[in-house]
Formats: C-alpha cells, structure tokens, sequence
C-alpha cells in the first residue's frame, strides 16, 4: 500500500458521495473539495492550498494535482461551503478498506496479543469546546453560572497491542444529539452504537475491547459478549460496591489465587503481585452478569507501590493467562497517549478550529483528520522510504514542518518523489535504500 494507492482508493470511493448541486456551484467536482481537505490535514498545513494555487498559476502544475489528484484547486471557503452537507460516515468506508487490507495481507498478524486476541481500545476524545462556535450537531452544557459550552465529542476505536508503538485508527462514533432522544448523548451510548454497527466485521476475527472504568458496566458488558465479541475493562473498586465485597469474602476465605514475578530493571527490582479470580457478580441483584476479575500490584524493592489496577473481562483468568490480560488492559492507555494526544498536541491539531459549519463541518474535518493520522500510520508500517524518513525527523511537527516547507516551493511528480528528494537531499540521509 503506497500514498498514490491510498489517495487513488479514496478519490474513487469519494465519487459515490451524494453531490446535490446544480449550476455554478459544480466548478469543483466534490473529489477535489474532499481532497482540497484532506491535502490541508495530511500535510497539517493551513496554507497548502494557496501555496499550491500560487504554483500551478506560476508553474502550470502544482502538488495539489501531483499528490493528491486535485483538478481544479478550490479555496478554503469553497471547502467549507460544500462539505458541510457531507455528513462525516461519507468516509468511514475508508477505513473499512484500509482494515481489509491490512488483513488481507496479514498486516494485523503483528497486533495480536493474549489469547490470540486483536484489541480495540475506546476511549472517547473532545475535540471541540467553545462558548459562542456552535452548530445543530453540538453538545450542549449549560453551567452553574449560567454560562453555555458547546461540545463535540467523539470515540476514536483504535487497534493497539502490547510492546507494539503503533495504533490504528477504525470508524469513529461521534458523541450527538439523537433523534428521538431528549437526553445528551454520552460516551456508553456511543460506545453501543459503535458495537452495534460493526461487531459483525469483526466477530471472526477474535476481538477483545478495552476501555476505561465507563465501561465497565453490566448493560454494555452484556452487549458486548452478545454481539460475539470480548472485554478487558478497568474496574474500580468505587463503581463496583458488590463485587469487591465479594472479593473481600473470598480473600477471607483464601480462594483468591495469586501470582508473584519479580523482575529487574538496571539496579532497580520490582515485585509484580497478581491477584485474579473467576465467576464474580458484577453487580448486585440476582440477574447479575458473572464475570473474571484481576489485579496487578506492582512494588518496588522497599514495597512501595508504583503501580496498581484492576480489570474484569469475559476471558476466563488463570496464572497461565493473567499477565497477558493486565498487559492487554494496561494498552488501553495508548489510545490516549498514542491516539488522541498525538492528534490533539503532536501534530494533527484535533482541538484546531479549521471551520465548525452549521451542520457536519466540524465532524467531517475530525474524521479526515483521523483519516490522515491512518494514512500515516500505514506509510509508517509499510513504506520503508517513510520509516527512514520518519526515523531521522521523529517529531511529526519536524516532519510536517518539512513537508509543508518543500511542497511549498517545489513541485513533485508524486509522493514517492518527495520521499526520496527528501532522502537524497538531508545530511545524515543514506541515498542507499534508493538504489
Ligand atoms: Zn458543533
């Protein structure tokens, strides 16, 4: 999977977007105005489009046409006109390629962790918070004082895995008002429209979800397993009163089975204390979901503790198993670290307002933005030009900093061409990998 390919599948499939102008309007055709887009947030330059605009005035032809496809060049008011009728799902079948792709060609091989699991973290991200930018698609939130916050929110599933420094980006669920529903919507609401929508694609392929204290409930648990799929959910013991009395009666009772690994890190020594136990009502109630609960404890040489969580999962828990269940839980962290910190402070600009619209601006935009961090993350996989390019500049800032100073002063024949002027032309670069 090369750029050229992944901006060639998204043009076609950006073809089938319902386009309902008429007349003067149809100047742009709506793969351009997509693309016009997406070139701003796969280079992270505001200005890209009129340096490119510039260009192909002085020059004929510009990296707008050369890398992304582009036509006819259209302005950022054009773009933000046009695309606030797109509802954001418009480019969600992108995703779905991609994944196919990659387990076509055994891509997600390398993702697999405990019981043969691929894990998909949730977590959900607010992208947007103002007093005064809003459209008929925010949250709203009103505050004591009297004040009102408009929101936007969105779940950003991720395929993570252990040991593993890449995360994949799957279709968001964006946090909206519902029709029909008077209540705000929220994160476990969403979290169930998501499960709803496409447990079916991934029921075969032995998937486990991750997710933070939210989501460790009965009603979503239950629809997790009914939907053939399993979990790895932080439980804490505030938000579950009954199951940690159990567990205090089986502890009483020396029924909680333990696992003690010590390791070395230099001169430091830690003690890994395990504690796991099967079959626990997850709530009080006689209709209670039964579920496996584990514990690391981890302490250092003096017994200090430096780090401690508990989960509960569907999977059954042994000693044989529970390392690579806490291991597993403990990844969900990379969809924050990973995911939405990367694409909030290092380098994506999630939280930038780029345009909010009336509509569906604002959550077309996060969606291509994530879009790009995906198309990254595949070249990061999968094209080595880029992963000796990205080893040399490893701050993504550095990297589109680049990026958006070459393109604006050359024009290449393709992304290909600007991986290797890039190669051939930074000290410290080995021109080898070209030959
Ligand atoms: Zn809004």
């Amino acid at each position: 999977m090369t750029f050229s390919n992944l901006v060639d599948t998204f043009r076609q499939l950006i073809h089938r977007f319902p386009d309902k102008r008429t007349g003067r309007n149809t100047i742009y055709s709506i793969e351009d105005v997509v693309l016009g887009a997406f070139s701003v947030l796969t280079t992270q330059s505001p200005s890209f489009l009129a340096h490119q605009t510039a260009m192909a005035e002085n020059k004929g032809k510009s990296n707008a046409q050369t890398l992304f496809g582009i036509q006819a060049i259209p302005s950022d008011n054009h773009i933000r006109d046009l695309l606030d009728a797109v509802p954001p799902q418009q480019v969600f079948p992108m995703f779905e390629w991609v994944f196919n792709a990659l387990n076509e060609l055994g891509q997600l091989q390398v993702f697999r962790a405990v019981e043969d699991q691929l894990l998909i973290a949730l977590d959900g991200t607010q992208y947007h918070s103002s007093n005064c930018i809003h459209c008929k698609n925010c949250s709203v939130k009103t505050h004591k004082n009297g004040r009102t916050s408009y929101l936007h929110t969105v779940i950003t599933p991720v395929i993570v895995a252990p040991g593993h420094n890449r995360a994949l980006p799957l279709e968001p669920e964006f946090i909206v008002p519902q029709d029909g529903h008077h209540k705000q919507d929220c994160e476990t609401a969403a979290a169930k429209r998501w499960i709803c929508k496409y447990s079916a694609r991934y029921r075969a392929l032995n998937v486990t979800l991750l997710g933070d204290d939210l989501y460790s409930r009965q009603p979503l648990c239950e629809q997790v397993i009914a939907a053939g799929l399993n979990f790895i959910f932080v439980c804490k013991p505030q938000s579950h009163p009954t199951l940690y009395d159990w567990l205090d009666q089986l502890e009483k009772a020396q029924v909680v089975q333990t696992l003690r690994i010590e390791s070395r890190h230099g001169k430091r020594r830690e003690i890994d204390n395990y504690r796991f136990v099967n079959q626990l009502p997850i709530r009080d109630g006689d209709d209670a979901l039964e579920i496996n609960w584990c514990e690391l404890t981890t302490t250092d040489s003096d017994g200090k503790v430096v780090y401690q969580n508990t989960f509960i999962s569907n999977h059954r828990i042994s000693a044989d198993n529970v390392v690579g269940i806490v291991q597993a839980g403990r990844t969900r962290w990379k969809v924050e670290n990973e995911n939405n910190n990367t694409l909030k402070t290092k380098g994506y600009h999630l939280t930038h307002n780029f345009g909010h619209g009336k509509e569906h601006l604002s959550a077309l935009l996060a969606s291509l933005n994530l879009l790009a961090f995906l198309f990254h993350t595949i070249l990061d996989m999968m094209d080595t030009k880029y992963q000796l390019i990205r080893a040399k500049l490893s701050s993504r800032k550095m990297f589109f900093q680049h990026i958006q100073a070459l393109t604006c002063y050359h024009c290449f024949d393709s992304f290909d061409a600007l991986l290797d002027f890039m190669i051939l032309n930074r000290p410290g670069f080995s021109g080898d990998i070209l030959v």
